[in-house]
């Protein structure tokens, strides 16, 4: 079995500016006017075809930041995918919001009925695009247009997805990303969030720690800073140089890794097509995706096959996640417990009861996505091989 488990590797570019950071200790983002911070941002904001970016310690942060920006009130009502990582109510509950949890269906995508029926009443929605799994972004965009409700996209894992031909992240008001190491750009620790208003970023700027002038050292314009100097907490949630320099080189080599991560992930789509417990939901036709890891239903298995399924799989040196079949899964809602209002999600529950992960990062060859298929196909066979008599 191929090595799954690591993450991309760092380029030698990254290394060598590493080096000369470390020689002249300059770590902070404010030190100089020219941070490799500030560089980053500048070429992801043109990478993504977005006017402003503000780099940060997460996306958590830059998903908690964005709420801040949008000014909601105490207990404002925050609509997100009942599937999604736990980081994403966090978020909402650190900004002193209330999560309101949308149904999501077996296409791991938001189910648009749920939706209508929640939208009104809610002040901002986060949409997760979870593993790249894009939601109809021109149904979204159309009813929260028409309700006058802001739309975050959390496309922490989903960077290099595109919906219609526009960059997922670019479509509602912000975009936020994320540099840990299992995402599509690895620097262990860190976020990005984009967005077109001038506004909205400058207190995001501020409040992610850009204290007395350093905001001079953002390119936005500054009329627009200037009326929130010191009108708004410092929450510190600044990016370090050291992880800047990790990430740019690999902003180069994005479109090589959608490319393979694609390839891989439909290949071995390919080869689970023809086998009748599985299903791999397809992608919308408006949707190209970033896959660096690829999800399947078992379909028509008891609890009990499922999880002998699991255990098959890692017989032959395969991990397989069912996101719902373990005590502590963070894409499981009712594992947040953290929440007070937490009810359940018939649809969405079915669907992680089911719902397999397997990671199939970009730098797999095709050889070694074969051995990760044929091992998913000897598990369900072995799984579901009538027992002898
Ligand atoms: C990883 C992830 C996050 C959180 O990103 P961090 O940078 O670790 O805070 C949020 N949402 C989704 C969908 C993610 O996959």
């Amino acid at each position: 079995m191929p090595n799954l488990t690591d993450a991309e590797a760092i380029p030698d570019a990254a290394r060598a500016e590493v080096e000369r950071i470390l020689q002249s200790g300059d770590l902070f983002r404010y030190t100089s006017d020219h941070s490799p911070v500030a560089l980053l941002e500048a070429e992801f904001a043109q990478a993504l075809g977005s006017t402003y970016a503000l780099a940060v310690s997460s996306c958590s942060a830059a998903l908690f930041l964005s709420l801040k920006a949008l000014g909601l009130p105490r207990d404002a009502k925050v609509l997100i995918p009942a599937f999604t990582f736990a980081a994403v109510p966090s978020a909402v509950v650190h900004a002193n919001c209330v999560p309101v949890l949308c149904e999501c269906g077996s296409d791991y995508r938001i189910d648009l009925t749920d939706f209508r029926r929640k939208l009104p009443g809610c002040d901002a929605v986060i949409i997760s695009h979870m593993r790249g799994h894009t939601s109809d972004m021109d149904v979204i965009m159309e009813l929260c247009d028409a309700a006058g409700i802001p739309v975050i996209e959390d496309a922490a894992h989903s960077l290099g997805t595109t919906w219609a031909g526009r960059n997922i992240g670019t479509i509602g008001k912000i975009g936020c990303f994320s540099f840990q190491s299992y995402k599509m750009l690895n620097a262990g620790e860190g976020g990005i969030m984009i967005t077109d208003d001038a506004d909205l970023i400058a207190q995001a700027i501020v409040m992610s720690g850009a204290y007395e002038h350093n905001w001079e050292k953002h390119p936005v314009l500054h009329a627009a800073f200037a009326k929130w100097q010191n009108q708004l907490p410092l929450y510190n949630l600044r990016l370090n140089t050291l992880s800047a320099a990790l990430i740019r080189p690999q902003l180069s080599a994005l479109s090589e890794r959608v490319k393979a991560g694609r390839r891989n992930h439909d290949h071995v789509a390919q080869a689970l097509e023809g086998c009748a417990w599985i299903s791999v939901p397809s992608s919308l036709p408006a949707e190209e995706r970033a896959p660096d890891s690829i999800q399947f239903n078992l379909v028509d298995l008891s609890d009990a096959q499922v999880d002998e399924f699991v255990r098959e799989a890692g017989a032959r040196g395969l991990k397989v996640q069912v996101f719902g079949r373990s005590d502590d899964n963070a894409r499981a809602f009712w594992n947040w417990q953290f929440l007070e209002v937490n009810p359940d999600q018939p649809m969405t529950r079915a669907m992680l009861d089911r719902a397999c992960d397997v990671r199939l990062p970009a730098r797999l060859g095709l050889a070694e996505c074969d051995v990760v298929a044929q091992a998913i196909l000897d598990a369900i066979g072995a799984t579901m091989a009538p027992s002898p008599v």
